[in-house]
């Protein structure tokens, strides 16, 4: 009688052939026996350990997911036999299915599909697992010519995960006469199916390659319950509404010609002031914090990354070479550390001018697979808010507190203030340096991230081979995460390009360099921005600040005075002169998340007051046009993040 171990070390004497599901609560859905997901009707043979497998936890979504993905193919060969098979993997927030099937299927099939779904879960048909030969897959499968492919080409295939490699035997999942080859495991049976929906519908060739028959990929999403399921689809649709690509361009502000290349972006003016807004404060927030500024060229031979060690470990990352002069390679730049560095060693430096912190807005270019560019967040050309740090060992645990706190309060002052911090640790497998290097910088960040009372995340393993990091994760205004600044820890370049300092002691030292961009790049931090704000930037960072409507033909001219009088204070104006009626102008301005609107009129100009629409469309009345001016340029210089000129 196997004896089964329960998480709170309690145990459970298991009959003899009894699954271990009877062990267990109703509402579990599956079992890690031993640590391997298994189906509640798997029957022990020998005393294990069993956690039970709740719906809502990483493994139970999993295993309702994929369990769903089965009887989406389920209903797609019910509606349309002779559907050949293809994978049904679980994906984050849901799972999909390909499919060769012999009619077209698009999203107006979805419903239909969905209905059939609800109806083979309403039958609740139990999942029933058998494990056959090899052989006798094949057999099965003849109708079936992805999963015999599968089963053929055994062993060299573990993407596809249906076939137990070790024990040379594939399983089979078998519910009303209709099966499927698969590793499982499932829910019990398909009444215990969450709630879930079917979300898109795309063409995908059979194992990724062109050459391959293209099947038809179905998406769907599911959840534990209803509940769930419509928070996740709150939060998509939010997150759609937000998405920097789609208001990149009902904005004006950015976009990526095909003439020039995929992940390679062009700021129209609108952006291109943001840009340069954002770009300015930081500036002067560098100024302020001691930084000194540098700059340095695209190209460079290739020499400069031979010694940095980037071509031996990023030249996948990189743009391929150009030859000039005869013969002479020159990169693209992926990275702005080896012309910092080259910087500092320009001459001889003392201890007193550390800590020095060059800075640089530098241009990057990096090679990403097109598949995975993606709007301003994954590009190939970006420009990083890039400085290197040298300092002495004696210096850097206080250098990175003062940083790590410089940080944060920068990007406060954007709008960011939903913090948490990772420190990534030493990679055992590959890494450089001594231990106790290793450790005291480790400390040393740990030491900094403590200091900010945030919570601490570990990431094991995590940090590059020459040093350990810290990231900055935000949380933006619908709750989603980006990883923000990093904070890089490095012996290693210091090394390889031979640095050092006269030490106060006289004697040649090495300083310790520390990499950092705060916003990552210009262009990332730009999309989280977009998304954060979803597009209604705070004032100081919206490129009009003011808009003014001249309600009839003849009040043109006296807006444009208004106008150019604003603008000679400060205030960043636009005019909308048009011939549309004033209804028309306003809803414009609303589209493109005007600020502050005021509508210029006879009745408004013989009062000399104005009325001042607020962006959630509140009307503050009464107005003398200096005091808009005055009100509307406090609250940028303050760089406030709400709208203060509202209704008293
Ligand atoms: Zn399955
Ligand atoms: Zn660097």
């Amino acid at each position: 009688m196997p004896v089964l171990r329960m998480p709170d070390g309690t145990t459970v004497n298991l009959p003899e052939g009894e699954p271990v599901g009877s062990a267990l609560a109703p509402s579990v859905l599956a079992a890690r026996v031993d640590g391997v997901l298994r189906d509640l009707s798997f029957v022990p043979e020998h005393d294990c350990s069993v956690e039970p497998v709740d719906v809502r936890s990483d493994d139970g979504l999993h295993v309702l997911r994929h369990s769903t993905a089965h009887v989406l193919a389920q209903a797609v060969s019910r509606l349309w036999p002779g559907t050949k098979l293809g994978i049904g993997p679980t994906i984050t927030d849901g799972f999909y299915y390909d499919l060769a099937i012999p009619v077209h299927v698009s999203v107006d099939d979805l419903p239909r599909i969905e209905e059939t779904m609800r109806a083979i879960a309403a039958e609740d048909q139990p999942f029933l697992r058998e494990d056959v030969s090899i052989d006798e897959a094949l057999r099965r499968l003849t109708e079936q010519p992805f999963k015999r492919e599968i089963v053929e080409g055994l062993g060299t295939d573990e993407a596809a995960g249906d076939i137990d490699v070790a024990a040379q035997t594939a399983s089979f999942y078998r519910n009303d006469g209709w099966e499927d080859l698969c590793l499982g495991p499932h829910v019990p049976s398909t009444g215990r199916l969450g709630a879930f929906t079917l979300t898109a519908v795309s063409g995908a060739y059979w194992r990724g390659d062109e050459k391959n028959a293209q099947l038809t990929r179905i998406y769907g999403t599911a959840w534990a319950n209803q509940a769930d399921l419509d928070a996740y689809l709150e939060r998509i649709e939010q997150a759609e509404r937000r998405d920097h690509r789609k208001l990149g361009t009902e904005l004006d502000l950015f976009s990526f010609p095909e003439e020039i290349g995929s992940g390679l972006a062009v700021f129209h003016p609108r952006g291109g002031l943001i840009r340069m807004l954002m770009e300015d404060y930081s500036r002067q927030r560098h100024v302020e914090d001691d930084y000194l500024f540098v700059n340095s060229p695209h190209i460079t031979k290739r020499q400069l990354f031979d010694v940095s060690g980037h071509l031996d470990w990023y030249a996948d990352g990189m743009f391929p070479p150009m030859e000039l002069d005869g013969g002479t390679e020159y990169y693209l730049k992926p990275m702005n550390c080896p012309y910092h560095i080259l910087i500092y060693r320009s001459r001889t430096r003392s201890y007193r001018e550390l800590p020095m912190r060059l800075f640089e807005f530098g241009s990057v270019y990096r090679y990403e697979k097109s598949g995975v560019v993606h709007g301003l967040t994954r590009v190939r050309g970006m420009t990083q808010d890039d400085a290197h740090i040298f300092t002495t060992r004696e210096q850097m645990g206080q250098e990175l507190q003062s940083l790590l706190s410089f940080t944060l309060s920068l990007l406060r002052d954007y709008g960011l203030d939903d913090f948490y911090l990772e420190l990534s640790t030493k990679p055992e497998e590959k890494s450089v340096g001594a231990d106790e290097d290793w450790d005291e910088a480790t400390e040393a960040l740990r030491q900094a991230a403590l200091a900010m009372n945030l919570e601490l995340v570990m990431d094991p393993g995590g940090g590059a081979f020459y040093g350990p990091k810290i990231s900055v994760q935000a949380r933006d205004a619908i709750g989603r995460t980006w990883q923000m600044s990093t904070i890089q820890l490095d012996f290693q370049l210091p090394q390889r390009f031979d640095l050092h300092y006269a030490g106060a002691d006289g004697k040649r030292h090495q300083p310790v360099m520390i990499h950092r961009a705060l916003f990552g790049s210009v262009e990332r931090f730009f999309a989280v921005l977009t998304e954060h704000y979803a597009g209604a930037f705070p004032l100081w960072l919206s490129p009009e600040q003011l808009w003014v409507l001249p309600v009839a033909d003849r009040n043109a001219q006296a807006a444009h005075e208004l106008a150019a009088r604003a603008r000679a204070a400060g205030l960043r104006v636009a005019v909308d002169d048009s011939k549309q009626s004033v209804g028309k102008k306003i809803r414009a301005a609303q589209l493109i998340k005007a600020p502050y609107v005021i509508v210029v009129g006879d009745r408004d100009l013989e009062a000399g007051t104005f009325t001042v629409r607020t962006r959630s469309g509140e009307e503050v009345p009464g107005l003398a046009f200096d005091a808009i001016v005055d009100a509307l340029l406090e609250e940028s210089r303050a760089r406030s993040l709400e709208q203060t000129l509202v209704p008293g």
